[in-house]
């Protein structure tokens, strides 16, 4: 009867949505061919960066670190740190001692005004904020080594010069691609007339979080961050550095994975929604894997998504939705909550409406449907990324199988509930004879800083 007629035009226009839905999302799911296309990718980028005849062309720049080993216990002393380039700047005191490592630390804000300013105006704030710290903390008098976690691409000269190549992450502080970032620090110290700072090593937050773990595990030789941004480091044979002379031991190489892809190798990969958020950044065309990856861009990817989604009647039953047009109203926050386990439609739909969003239930299960389908694949590029480092690792050290430790920081990866087991689950596909484990840092980039500072210390008095 009509009843029954009712029934089936309700099923048919839901089967045909589904398809609708499919068609949009598609384009983000990947198949393990995929991934392990990627994976070759990746490794493909890491030998021409690690060449030096290929380096200046590569995507993946694979830049030296001068950071030889990772911390063996024997560490001391009080150092200063600053890690700048995450969700917040902060400047630390670390302690490492017998007893091990204790720490204090201010968050500082950088206004967007500052970080996309002047050089000048970026590292007097910086200097304005260790002068602030250190009056707090009662450490004027002492000359501090210090630490400087800086999380941008370097090309370094040694620990403590390092040259910036690009600025990532909607940093755009003028007058700074190119120069010493080491230099600039001090100088700014000289402007603020303080003299109580002595800088003696720069290191990407990566490294920093590997030597923060690396100081409690010593199979640590890998670090990665997902965060606002997102990159890899680990240790590499000498002899494989092009661009450093010697043959012995090995050296940290700073990735700067994030880059993959901006030589066209990812083209396949990006979908219309991937090429609006690139174009709509302040770095249009660079860092192409890191806006796949990384907590400042999925909510626009989702964003995106959604945007068309309204457009073909799919959501909010075709209604306009202004709200949408809001750039950056999706956070890492929003994704992860809305991914978490026994969330009922009923909070998706409290934490919608107060996005000012006006969802129905059937709106809200799709929308987390959206996340779930950008955060996965985020987490399956990394793992893709991550395999073949392990993998190199492996062929390095000619072994059957690989055991080793990956230090993590960032917020995406510590705030999103599926995160970290959608990374793992994949690479433990792409890359089987390798058995990974993961390590949470916390406070890694501040400790991290320290460690090299005080690994530097060691040397050199050994050296003497
Ligand atoms: C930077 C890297 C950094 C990563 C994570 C990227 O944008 O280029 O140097 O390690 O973000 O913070
Ligand atoms: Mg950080």
């Amino acid at each position: 009867g009509r009843g029954a007629a009712m029934v089936t035009a309700v099923a048919l226009r839901l089967a045909a949505q589904r398809r609708e839905v499919e068609e949009v999302l598609g384009p983000l799911r990947l198949t393990h061919a995929d991934l392990e296309k990627v994976q070759a990718l990746m490794r493909e980028e890491m030998e021409r960066g690690l060449g030096k005849e290929t380096n200046p062309t590569a995507s993946v720049r694979m830049l030296p670190t001068y950071v030889c080993r990772t911390p063996d216990g024997t560490e001391r002393g009080d150092f200063l740190a600053l890690d700048l380039g995450g969700t917040n700047f902060r400047v630390l005191v670390v302690r490492v001692t017998e007893d091990g490592i204790s720490m204090a630390s201010e968050i500082y804000v950088i206004p967007a005004s500052i970080m996309q300013g002047t050089g000048e105006a970026l590292f007097d704030h910086i200097i304005d904020c260790v002068i602030d710290f250190q009056m707090k903390q009662n450490l004027v008098t002492q000359m501090l080594p210090l630490g400087f976690t800086f999380s941008f691409p370097c090309e370094q000269v040694g620990l403590d010069k390092a040259l910036l190549l690009t600025w990532t992450k909607g940093f755009s502080a003028s007058g700074c691609v190119g120069q010493d970032v080491v230099q600039l620090l001090r100088e700014a110290a000289k402007r603020k007339q303080h003299l109580g700072m002595q800088v003696v090593a720069l290191v990407n937050d990566t490294v920093g979080t590997m030597m923060a773990c690396g100081y409690d595990d010593p199979k640590c030789e890998i670090g990665l961050i997902v965060g606002t941004g997102t990159n890899a480091c680990y240790m590499e044979e000498m002899r494989n550095v092009g661009l450093v002379e010697g043959d012995q031991g090995r050296m940290c190489i700073n990735m700067e994975w994030g880059a993959f892809g901006d030589n066209g190798c990812l083209d396949h990969l990006f979908t219309d929604f991937d090429k609006v958020v690139d174009e709509t950044t302040i770095n249009p065309g660079k860092q192409r894997f890191e806006k796949l990856i990384s907590g400042m861009y999925l909510g626009e990817i989702v964003r995106q998504i959604l945007l068309v989604m309204v457009d073909k009647q799919l959501l909010f039953q075709g209604r306009p939705c202004p709200k949408l047009q809001t750039r950056n109203i999706f956070q890492t926050k929003f994704l992860s909550t809305i991914e978490l386990n026994g969330l009922a439609l009923r909070q998706i739909r409290a934490i919608l409406n107060e996005l000012e969003l006006d969802a129905s239930f059937e709106d809200s299960v799709l929308m987390r449907e959206v996340c779930q389908a950008v955060a996965l694949r985020a987490a399956q590029l990394c793992a893709a990324g991550l395999a073949a480092v392990v993998e190199k690792m492996r062929e390095n050290r000619g072994l059957e199988e690989l055991s080793v430790t990956v230090g993590v920081d960032g917020t995406l990866y510590k705030l999103h509930p599926r995160f970290s087991d959608n990374l793992q689950k994949t690479l433990k596909e792409l890359a089987p004879n390798c058995n990974v484990t993961f390590m949470l840092s916390e406070d890694g980039s501040g400790k991290g800083a320290a460690l090299v500072a005080a690994v530097a210390n060691t040397t050199a008095n050994a050296m003497e």
